[in-house]
């Protein structure tokens, strides 16, 4: 079972000629037309929007993309609802999704006229005492606790989870809100992460559906939309199947259909916010092994390392490689995995490892390696431990040509937090720009 990068070796080795190793490279036709089916496969629901979950990729330049089909942002943070606001962005096309959240996110939220989405009712008094009235479009999180199960399994542990609020404070939640002016209610849930199954939207559709009639009935609120949230999967391994967002749109139309139609609820919105599904799959990690070293085991070194991609240390996540070549070698993409090796990064830190016993081709030192389904949760978990800086960003774009979204950082952007003497300041600065001169990462 194999992976095929989205790009070739030919077009990688010339974007490497312009863009040093490593960088995140993303797909612009990719993440196109796997926007146009999520639009495609909710069209049934005349209020439906994607709300892409920016701390899974938050450059600009890709969400614009998004943008330009009208999904809004789902921000976890006062930072990406800024960043929202710079790309034109407020009003309904702007969700807060936090938990613990600080007064400033509530007060900037409130500056946008964001939808906020409560996850506790705890903090509806706390908005009210930093941010003001109380918004006329608002959102509670559900928690329904214990296990959350379907036919394949247990997919996740609610009950373990710090997020949301129990089906007891929910009509407590929106009796406050309403009280407090808010006018449109809508019902969030977040069940399981990295759902490869079609079953789990429609699955907890189901669930928050029915909640969600319950909850009218009993409060007498006008539900306006469901935001059936994050959690959509993709096959990180070669032999995982993807999901059918269309088979996922239709088993959620199913759901609506059977629930909130009969109860006289057809008018209700379908939000998603999905972030891994929108872009995962569309960004890789271009990197270059630069040692091979022989102890217990046998290690290729490679110069990205998990400040550029920390999931494989963090969880244990697998992440497809494609050894691609080199400029004037031949291309390895399709060769047979012959060894078997460690490929890892270069923090002082054992997790540091983009794979482990991994079977791939021969290795030789200049190979490109491609590191797969990099574009959510990749950079943007991104981090400086041991002084490392986090990588550039290249858009591979529709007509072929390559654009930088994101420079690398400079030592420069690592010192700038700093509040040294003046004269010290100014030595990091010149070393700081004479590395950077040279290329140094
Ligand atoms: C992380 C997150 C998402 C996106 O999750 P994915 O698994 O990337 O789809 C959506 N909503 C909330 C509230 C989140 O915290």
């Amino acid at each position: 079972m194999t992976k095929t990068p989205f790009v070739t070796k030919d077009r990688l080795v010339s974007i490497c000629e312009h863009f040093p190793t490593p960088f995140h490279l993303y797909d612009e036709a990719g993440i196109r037309r796997n926007m146009e089916a999520v639009r495609d496969a909710f069209a049934w629901n005349p209020g439906f929007r994607e709300y892409f979950a920016v701390k899974a990729n938050p450059n600009p330049a890709l969400i614009s993309i998004l943008g330009e089909y009208g999904c809004g942002l789902d921000c976890s943070s006062a930072t990406e609802l800024i960043l929202a606001e710079a790309l034109g962005m407020r009003g309904d096309k702007v969700m807060l999704s936090a938990n613990d959240v600080p007064a400033e996110d509530f007060r900037l939220a409130a500056e946008l006229d964001a939808i906020v989405n409560f996850d506790d009712i705890s903090h509806i008094p706390f908005y009210r005492h930093v941010a003001g009235p109380i918004p006329k479009t608002v959102s509670c999180r559900f928690n329904p606790g214990g296990l959350f199960q379907l036919a394949n399994g247990i997919m996740d542990n609610p009950g373990d989870s710090k997020y949301g609020m129990t089906e007891e404070q929910l009509p407590e939640a929106y009796r406050m809100l309403s009280e407090a002016g808010a006018e449109t209610f809508g019902l969030h849930a977040f069940l399981a992460s990295n759902t490869v199954t079609d079953e789990y939207y429609p699955a907890l559709a189901r669930i928050l559906f029915a909640l969600a009639v319950r909850l009218e009935r009993e409060t007498g609120v006008h539900i306006g939309f469901i935001n059936l949230s994050g959690g959509v999967g993709i096959p990180y391994r070669p032999d995982k199947r993807a999901n059918d967002i269309r088979a996922i749109g239709e088993g959620v139309r199913r759901a609506f259909e059977e629930i909130l139609v009969p109860a006289g609820m057809g008018d209700v919105a379908i939000f998603t916010e999905m972030g891994r599904f929108m872009m995962g799959p569309y960004g890789c990690l271009v990197t270059r092994a630069i040692h091979e070293k022989r102890t217990y085991k046998d290690y290729i070194g490679v110069d990205a390392n998990a400040c550029d991609l920390i999931r494989p240390a963090m969880y244990g996540a697998y992440h497809h490689i494609t050894v691609m070549g080199q400029a004037n070698g031949p291309d390895k993409s399709g060769s047979p995995a012959v060894r078997t090796y460690d490929v890892t990064g270069n923090l002082c830190e054992n997790n540091d490892k983009f794979a482990r016993d991994r079977a791939l081709p021969e290795v030789e030192i200049g190979d490109l390696l491609v590191i797969h389904d990099t574009g959510a949760h990749g950079y943007s978990m991104g981090y400086n431990y041991n002084g490392r800086l986090r990588s550039a960003e290249v858009l591979l774009r529709e007509d072929g040509g390559c654009r930088l979204i994101r420079r690398a950082e400079t030592p420069s952007d690592y010192f700038a937090t700093l509040d040294v003497q003046a004269g010290v300041h100014a030595r990091l600065e010149r070393i700081a720009h004479g590395e950077a001169a040279q290329g140094v990462r």
